[in-house]
This record gives C-alpha cells, sequence and structure tokens, in this order.
C-alpha cells in the first residue's frame, strides 16, 4: 500500500511521503523556500518564520520547514502575502543588527546577507538599538561575536542533537535575549570540545573560526624562516569548494601548487604520519589484543573527540590508544628528523598544518605537544581560512598549475587518504593488521564492512581465522553511545573502535567550507575513496618513506624513539562548568 501523499504546490502536483515537510515537498518540485532556522541536519524548529506559506484554508501561515504535508493539500510560496511577511522578519533582524558586512568573516557566505539581498531589501526601515556583548575569543579555536547573532538557535540544537555536549542555552528576554554557554562564561571555560560544527552551521557571523593566516604570511615574510606545511587528508576533497568546485573534487596538485604561490617553503604530506600513525597503532593494538590489555583499543585522530573523551569519561582514557594524531606526529618528526635530514635549525622552523578542524589549533597548543624540544606546530589553519588566504593573495585557484610534494614526508598512501572520512582510520589498520597477523598479501584492500554514515557501524573482520570485532562512531552523540556502552558493563563487545567528533569524520570539520549541498558529506566521502583508488600504494606498511623513517631514524614500531616522539598521554581537563 502506498505511503505517499499527493498535494499541489504553486499549481503543481507532486507525490511525497507521509510525514515530509512542505519545504522538503517544495524542494522535490525545485521550488525554494527560504530558511534560516532550519539546517537539514537538524530537526524542524519553526523558529524564525522566514519559511512561512500560505495553505489553503488555514487562517495563518504555515512554517513550511516544519509543517507537514497532507493528501490534497494545496500550497502557495511566493503570494504577495507570504513575499511580505518574509520580508518583515528579516527587516525586524536587521533593526537589531551591527552592519558590519564589509569587515565580517562571514561576509558573502552570510545566510542573513544572502536573505536580505533575495528578499530585495535596499534600505532599513526599522532603527533598532544594537546589542554590546563582549567577544568570546579566549580559546584557540573560535570566537564568538553575539551582536550578530539572530538567535535562530541552530548551534544549541547541533550541540545538543547531534554532539550531545550542550554548551549553548538561550538567556534573556526581550532585546536582551541571546545563546551563551552556562552562566556567560566563554568556550575555554565550560566543556566545549572545539569540535566547530557551531561555528559551520551558524548562518552568520555570530560564531567564526579564529583567523591565524596573518601570523602565518608574517613567518612566510621573515627570511630567517624555513615555513613547512603539511595538508591533511581531508581538505584535499573541500577547498575546491571555496573556489566554486563541486565537494568532493580532488584538488591536491592545485593546492599544493597554490601553496608554493604562498611562499611556503616546502609543502609535505601529513598522509605519510597517517601510514606512521597506521604502523604504531598497529603494533600497540596487536600487543593489547594478545596480552588482553586495556580493551577496546579506542583509535581516534581527532581532537574534539580526545577533548570530550578527556572532559566526559576521564576513567576510560586507558582504552585510547596513545598514539598521537598524525598532525602532532608530523610537528615531532619536522623539528627532529626532517630537520637533521635536511641540515636546518629546528629553531628556525616554523611549522604549519592546513586542517579540516577547529580543535586542532587547541591541539597543537597542548603542553604535551613539544616532544621535538619546540612547540611542535606552531599555527594550524582551517580549510576556510586557506581558502581566504589565497583569494586574498590574488591566486586564482582554478589557474594554478598542478604541483607535487616535495619528497621526504611528502609520500603518501591511500590508507593515509581514507584517514578523512568516518572509519578510514579503521581500514587502513586492518589493512596493514591483516598482513601482520597473517603474513600475506591482502587482495582485496577495500574493506566496505566499515565504511557507510551510519551512525554507528559494528562488524566483525576475519583475518584468516583471528577475528577482530569492530565499531566505528561519528558525532559525539554516537560517541557517547558507544562509551555508555563500554562504561557500563560490556566492555567485551568489541576488539577496536574508531570514534570521529564530527558527524561524517574530517570530511566534515567545523573548519571546512560551509556547504549547501544536502549531499556534501557523501560527496566528500567519495572524493577520498576515489583517491585511494587513483593512488599507487595502498597499504601504509608499503609506503617507502615509512620504511626509510623506521630503518635510518626510528628503530621500530613501539620503540623508545617512536615512544618519546610518536605517542602520548591523556588528562583529565579540569574546567569549570559542566553544562550536562
Ligand atoms: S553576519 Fe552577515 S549580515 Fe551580519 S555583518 Fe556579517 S555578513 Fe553582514
Ligand atoms: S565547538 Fe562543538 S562542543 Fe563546543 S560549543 Fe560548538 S558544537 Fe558545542
Ligand atoms: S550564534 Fe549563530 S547559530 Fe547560534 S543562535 Fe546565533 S545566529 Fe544562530
Amino acid at each position: 500500500m502506498s505511503n505517499n501523499v499527493t498535494l499541489t504546490i504553486d499549481g503543481q502536483s507532486v507525490s511525497v511521503p507521509a510525514g515530509v515537510t512542505i519545504w522538503g515537498a517544495a524542494r522535490q518540485l525545485g521550488i525554494h523556500i527560504p530558511t534560516l532556522c532550519h539546517h537539514f541536519d537538524l530537526k524542524p524548529y519553526a523558529g524564525c518564520r522566514v519559511c512561512v506559506v500560505e495553505v489553503e484554508g488555514a487562517r495563518s501561515l504555515a512554517a513550511a520547514c516544519a509543517f507537514p504535508v497532507s493528501e490534497g493539500m494545496v500550497v502557495r510560496t511566493n503570494t504577495q502575502k507570504v513575499r511580505e511577511a518574509r520580508k518583515l522578519v528579516v527587516e525586524l533582524l536587521l533593526a537589531n543588527h551591527p552592519h558590519d558586512c564589509l569587515t565580517c568573516d562571514r561576509s558573502q557566505n552570510c545566510e542573513l546577507q544572502a536573505l536580505a539581498l533575495e528578499l530585495g531589501i535596499h534600505e532599513i526601515r526599522f532603527k533598532g538599538a544594537k546589542p554590546n556583548w563582549p567577544l568570546d575569543n579566549n580559546n584557540p579555536s573560535l570566537v564568538r561575536d553575539q551582536n550578530k547573532c539572530i538567535l535562530c538557535g541552530r548551534c544549541v540544537r547541533i550541540c545538543s542533537e547531534k554532539q550531545t555536549v550542550n554548551v549553548y542555552t538561550f538567556a534573556n528576554r526581550g532585546f536582551d535575549s541571546t545563546v551563551t554557554p552556562a552562566f556567560g562564561k566563554g568556550l575555554d571555560k565550560v566543556k566545549c570540545t572545539f569540535c566547530g560544527q557551531c561555528s559551520a552551521i551558524c548562518p552568520t557571523g555570530a560564531i567564526t573560526v579564529k583567523d591565524d593566516t596573518e601570523k602565518v604570511m608574517a613567518a612566510i615574510n621573515d627570511p630567517s624562516k624555513v615555513v613547512i606545511v603539511q595538508t591533511a587528508p581531508a581538505v584535499r576533497v573541500a577547498l575546491g569548494e571555496m573556489f566554486g568546485g563541486e565537494p568532493g573534487s580532488i584538488v591536491t596538485g592545485k593546492m599544493v601548487g597554490a601553496l608554493k604561490m604562498l611562499g611556503f617553503d616546502r609543502v609535505l604530506d601529513t598522509n605519510f604520519t597517517a601510514d606512521l600513525t597506521i604502523m604504531e597503532e598497529a603494533h600497540e593494538f596487536l600487543d593489547r589484543f594478545k596480552n588482553k590489555y586495556d580493551m577496546p583499543m579506542i583509535t581516534s585522530c581527532s581532537p574534539g573527540w580526545i577533548n570530550f573523551l578527556e572532559l566526559f569519561y576521564p576513567e576510560l582514557v586507558k582504552h585510547h590508544s596513545s598514539c598521537k594524531s598524525p598532525q602532532q606526529m608530523f610537528g615531532a618528526l619536522v623539528k627532529t628528523y626532517y630537520a637533521e635530514t635536511q641540515k636546518i635549525d629546528p629553531k628556525n622552523i616554523v611549522s604549519v598544518s592546513i586542517m579540516p578542524c577547529t580543535a586542532k589549533k587547541f591541539e597543537a597548543l597542548r603542553p604535551e605537544m613539544r616532544s621535538s624540544g619546540f612547540q611542535d606546530v606552531d599555527y594550524v589553519l582551517t580549510t576556510r581560512e586557506l581558502g581566504k588566504l589565497l583569494k586574498s593573495s590574488g591566486i586564482y585557484f582554478d589557474e594554478v598549475r598542478e604541483q607535487a610534494y616535495d619528497s621526504l614526508m611528502g609520500v603518501g598512501t591511500g590508507a593515509g587518504t581514507i584517514f578523512g572520512n568516518t572509519g578510514g582510520v579503521m581500514e587502513a589498520a586492518l589493512r596493514t593488521a591483516y598482513e601482520v597477523v597473517t603474513g600475506k598479501t591482502l587482495a582485496n584492500v577495500e574493506l566496505t564492512e566499515v565504511r557507510g554514515l551510519g551512525g554507528i557501524r559494528e562488524a566483525d573482520i576475519d583475518l584468516e581465522g583471528t577475528k577482530i570485532r569492530v565499531a566505528v562512531a561519528h558525532g559525539l552523540g554516537n560517541a557517547r553511545q558507544v562509551m555508555e556502552i563500554i562504561k557500563s558493563g560490556n566492555p567485551n563487545k568489541w576488539d577496536f573502535v574508531e570514534v570521529m567528533a564530527c558527524p561524517g569524520g574530517c570530511i566534515s570539520g567545523g573548519g571546512q567550507p560551509i556547504s549547501r549541498d544536502i549531499n556534501y558529506r557523501a560527496k566528500r566521502i567519495a572524493g577520498l575513496y576515489e583517491d585511494d583508488r587513483r593512488l599507487p600504494l595502498r597499504k601504509s606498511h608499503e609506503n617507502p618513506e615509512i620504511t626509510a623513517i623506521y630503518k635510518d631514524y626510528l628503530g621500530e614500531p613501539g620503540g623508545r624513539k617512536s615512544h618519546r616522539l610518536l605517542h602520548t598521554h591523556l588528562v583529565k581537563q579540569g574546567r569549570e562548568i559542566d553544562a550536562n
């Protein structure tokens, strides 16, 4: 029996499954209904009323983002009444808004600005008082400017619905209404993971990424410094979007060429240390598995997840691998191994990373991350910051000549590249673990059992008679469920668990380009798997630069030198406010 509902929107008939909203049905007809509070990642909210439409027979306008369709419904989305109502909503928002578009970080990518243009608002009819909230910028990752907040609640909902961290709440009434962490504290004082999902979903410039581009350009312009940049796996399938490209387009060669045009002295690949992570982690996992301690072992390259674990489950940190993230392994090696091999004084090296992630800025500043004797990674730029830096430097990205990474720490395998999506670290580790355990060649490297976008995925992996029970979780809400299972007496359910803080993994990290494509995660993930397929080497242990570093410098995986440079320990983070 068909469960479909047929209705008419703007004179066109459409049939959709029962339960779909008017907004969803209109989308199927190619009709755009503007929204501000609504977002495809969140449950309907109907807070801003920008999406109002006329429904025949209804006394008042309906919020299309939350109003479910019904059989025979007749909807009009573009009448004079609808247009005037939408315009009034936006005009009232603009009355109290600082009109800082010329200098605002989100200008040209701001949903409020775009909506004002779309609705033909050419003057501010209502003059209201402007709020004067202080900036919240005492953390390394994010800046909150509540003066630009339109109270859409997206940040409140992503942080509670998806991440279950519950940092934000609505406070006060009327003109003093605002969205804030508990007791008006800054993000540095509460249990925020710095995952940056709130900045990626905010429609305006109210939550932005802290801008470190000027510090990096100052280093590049200092002739006494050798500025070395590493680029994370997920950046190569998203940076193109900053220049109008499709999500998932692989722009590795252009990105390397553009970084050289900016003036970086060496352009190297974080995929190299992703491969190194696998070598260290496979060794660590097999030791724990054989000797049965601190199981299941949890793996991740996500510093937002590490913050979550330390803040909310400090009693379970022993389950986590002691491996540093690829970013931090890279930083430690660039000022030791690379410096020695290339005969560069490490004190003259400035180590920069291009990351999809806002929490990486926090990670780089952790006191443990100085095993080279210096701060291992000096500056972290997100993909969005790099895009803006390239634009402000007059570089036409589409016309940049493709270049290859420099050698030594510039070679990565397909296993390294898939670190950028959920399930990738697990798949990469299993490709190597299989060959180490069985001594045989893994014929089909594509372990589809751990792929996909299911929130928690489980599989039994058969290593020729040795069964490994694995689980993969992405998004902190799913991670919390996994941790509750481990905590509440079922620690033997899995042997190996991968967790990423951001939904979909690093491909939709808080510092990635902001996309309005409902399928952007799947497209970026497809881009990374395509990159994996195209690369000549697809297993970490086959990377010749990995073989060389163990032979010439580190000795063996899990050895003394590896432990000093590539491993760390997790701590219990003290923050004043527990929002839960
Ligand atoms: S948030 Fe948007 S509308 Fe407000 S100043 Fe920034 S760009 Fe302009
Ligand atoms: S950075 Fe993440 S944890 Fe912190 S407030 Fe934003 S969404 Fe919540
Ligand atoms: S900070 Fe941004 S996402 Fe949060 S309520 Fe304000 S405008 Fe919306």
